[in-house]
């Protein structure tokens, strides 16, 4: 079984030639409503990919939270432990996504952050239970180190998808098996500006110091970075024609979710991880662009 503990998000997704500029006002083409989360997406990513998958996090006692309930269920994800709070607005984030595929978003967390360090002490035996933990950080910081530390005493894998980008003291770190930052997150964590795969590797390394056990940095179109005590290795990415980054990251974190419940090494883990990114970034939305296992499947035979 695989833990996602985070956030549930409803997105707002508007596709725009361009982003406006201060003070400007544009027509867009389109809007969707569509449910995500970083959370969310990353649960969905990894029962789409055959995982088993149980979700812990919170929604508001409104519309948004019953339809995001709704797709979980409908995607075979556990929602047990999912609450709805009456108290609290679902999550929401306004995303703008350009011509080119880039994107923008604000997220406004709401029921998400009210999910605390207690909260979680009360799903330690729903943790221990875990082959995987995955955690982001769109969620109060000190619940993601309890989580996480509940995890580590059990000898669970944590999977800590570092985004967005925060800061993290070593204590948190020191519990991560896997730290998967992007180039940006990788750069905030470690002081380094990484704009090549020699910069990454530097960045990894001061990660390493702080107590990772592994670190996969996902490089956009050239693919992830895997670094840990027996040294550096490139996985190159798939050449796709990009229509929207949005859930690249967290299509690639449920991927290697999976792969490693499924005991496969990381070099492995990480190619499977490429091609669902590859396949995500292809197609638009967030939940919508996330691939089943035989799209990815069919995809790495061609
Ligand atoms: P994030 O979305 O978190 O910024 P990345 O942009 O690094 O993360 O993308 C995550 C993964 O998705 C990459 O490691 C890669 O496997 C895949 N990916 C992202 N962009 C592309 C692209 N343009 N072409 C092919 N694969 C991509």
């Amino acid at each position: 079984m695989i833990v996602v503990v985070g956030s549930l998000n409803m997105d707002m997704t508007v596709r725009t030639g361009r982003a406006p500029g201060p003070g400007e006002t544009l027509l867009g083409k389109s809007f969707i409503l569509s449910p995500g989360g970083k959370g969310g997406n990353q649960a969905v990513a990894a029962a789409r990919l055959g995982g088993e998958v149980t979700m812990i996090g919170c929604v508001g006692q409104d519309a948004f939270g019953r339809e995001m309930l709704e797709v979980m269920r409908g995607e075979h994800i556990d929602t047990r432990h999912i609450a709805e709070l009456a108290e609290q607005s679902t999550g929401v984030a306004s995303i703008v996504v350009e011509e080119d595929g880039e994107n923008r978003i604000i997220v406004v967390p709401g029921a998400n952050l009210a999910l605390s360090a207690e909260d979680i002490a009360g799903m330690e035996p729903v943790i221990s239970e875990a082959e995987v933990l995955v955690l982001q950080l769109e969620m109060d910081l000190n619940m993601v180190e309890h989580a996480a530390e509940i995890a580590h005493r059990h000898g669970v894998p944590v999977i800590m998808n570092p985004a967005p980008a925060r800061e993290l003291g070593a204590g948190l770190l020191s519990l991560v098996t896997i730290l998967t930052p992007n180039e940006t997150e990788a750069g905030l964590l470690s002081g380094i500006t990484v704009d090549s795969v020699d910069s990454a590797r530097e960045a990894a390394e001061i990660l390493l110091q702080k107590g990772v056990q592994h670190v996969i940095m996902t490089l956009g179109p050239k693919g992830a970075l895997i670094v840990n005590k027996n040294g550096a290795v490139h996985v190159p990415g798939f050449p796709v024609q990009p229509v929207d980054t949005v859930a690249a990251g967290d299509s690639f974190n449920g991927a290697l979710a999976v792969q490693l419940a499924k005991g496969r090494t990381l070099e492995e883990a990480v190619v499977f991880a490429n091609a669902v990114g590859a396949l995500a970034v292809g197609k638009a939305g967030a939940v919508a662009s996330l691939p089943y296992l035989e799209e990815v499947e069919r995809f790495l035979e061609e």
